[in-house]
């Protein structure tokens, strides 16, 4: 590891309210930073409050992508057009391949307690965007947990080196090779992950604050990431991020909602699709 990565932008998510009135903090996918190749969009939920996710988001189309769910604390309820249902519980993560389209609502399986988690937006090659709808539903006993001197890594995708020896995250065959990790470092603690030169990454603080490179990255706030093969993470006083990084497409974006394709004609056909019930 030769080349660390240091911070070449710091983004604080804004509030912002999605589905049928769930409020969030949307960090990519605003007027701010509209997306950061290949990905699209980043919520952040966690609230107490059941007024803030009793509404859930009811049934929609996704096309062109891949939406991934995080959960961290409480259940979400999943349904959709391929007739897939089945609970999202703490530390479970969903991998949905949208492809050519999907119809799917997510709700709370759950009146009253805390509800966290993140979503993520990952862009499809063109190649890949009418590609047959697939999930990949992972439990949380499917998720490796790493410990390491002061801090304490969920490894949802990609390989994290283990006290003993390499740990590879359940998320696999995906077309821009991501690595999605939940860190949680102590006071004083420290760990660096190796991301391949090209890869755009981000970290997003959601607890306490971390340092990169000297730069520090409070709660709330979205750090991208310059190019290089590495990066470190410190917290003096303790912080928890999610580590994301990716393959970017370098391919022209055309998006509409819930649809993302490369051009406009490819937007008018899926709003097409969908309202023909073609999805
Ligand atoms: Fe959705």
């Amino acid at each position: 590891m030769t080349e660390p990565r240091y911070v070449t932008g710091l983004v604080q998510s804004e509030v912002a309210s999605d589905g049928a009135g769930v409020k969030l903090r949307r960090s990519i996918g605003t007027g701010h930073l509209s997306e950061l190749d290949p990905f699209l969009l980043l919520d952040n939920f966690g609230t107490e409050n059941p007024d803030d996710y009793i509404a859930g988001f009811p049934s929609h189309p996704h096309r062109g992508f891949e939406t991934v769910t995080y959960m961290i604390d409480g259940q979400m309820r999943h349904k959709d057009s391929t007739g897939a249902e089945g609970v999202l519980g703490p530390g479970s993560v969903q991998w949905m391949t949208a492809g050519r389209g999907i119809v799917h609502s997510e709700m709370p399986e759950q009146k009253e307690g805390r509800m966290s988690g993140f979503q993520l937006w990952v862009n499809l090659p063109a190649s890949d965007k009418m590609c047959d709808p697939r999930y990949q539903n992972i439990d949380p006993e499917d998720v490796p947990i790493v410990t390491l001197d002061k801090a304490v890594l969920h490894v949802l995708a990609g390989e994290v080196e283990g006290l003993d020896g390499p740990v590879a995250g359940p998320v696999t065959g995906v077309a821009t090779d991501p690595i999605y990790l939940d860190i949680t470092l102590s006071p004083g603690g420290s760990y660096t992950h190796a991301i391949p030169e090209g890869h755009t990454a981000f970290a997003y603080v959601f607890d306490g604050a971390v340092e990169i490179e000297g730069e520090r990255v409070e709660k709330d706030h979205l750090a991208i990431l310059s190019d290089g093969d590495s990066v470190t993470l410190q917290s003096a006083k303790g912080g928890r991020a999610i580590l994301v990084a990716g393959r970017p497409l370098g391919e022209p974006v055309a998006r509409y909602g819930p649809f993302v394709m490369n051009t406009y004609a490819e937007i008018q056909q899926a709003v097409h699709d969908f309202q023909s019930g073609n999805f």
